[in-house]
């Protein structure tokens, strides 16, 4: 087991970190909406509102889905295994993991999970 690799690993803790941050204060400026939903304006207002609160909803989604996953990375940072792919156990490469810090899989498995 190579002990060096393990250093490099705090740049991308840092990283994840960061994004963390990011996603967090992006949800603290732009709170989900469900409040909306309890008054009774008319028809096309109300529509409208709907559609906004779908989209509202849906970025909320996806927030909390990448703070699931950024949290995910962190614990592998901490148990020592971040960067290795969740499929094959091989490396994830380093260009991969700059552009996206909390990928589990490698570039060869990811493109086989999304064709599926
Ligand atoms: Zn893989």
């Amino acid at each position: 087991m190579p002990t060096s690799t393990k250093t490099k690993k705090a740049p991308y803790r840092t990283l994840l970190l960061k994004k963390r941050d990011e996603l967090l204060m992006s949800a603290k400026r732009q709170p989900e909406v469900l409040s909306m939903s309890l008054q009774t304006p008319d028809a096309v207002e109300f529509a409208v509102k709907t559609a906004e609160q779908d989209v509202n909803a849906r970025t909320a989604n996806l927030r909390n889905q990448m703070l699931r996953e950024i949290d995910h990375a962190l614990e592998r940072v901490a148990k020592g295994d971040y960067g290795v792919c969740e499929s094959c156990g091989g490396e994830i490469s380093p260009a991969r993991l700059k552009a996206i810090p909390w990928a589990r899989y490698c570039l060869v498995c990811q493109e086989l999970r999304s064709r599926n």
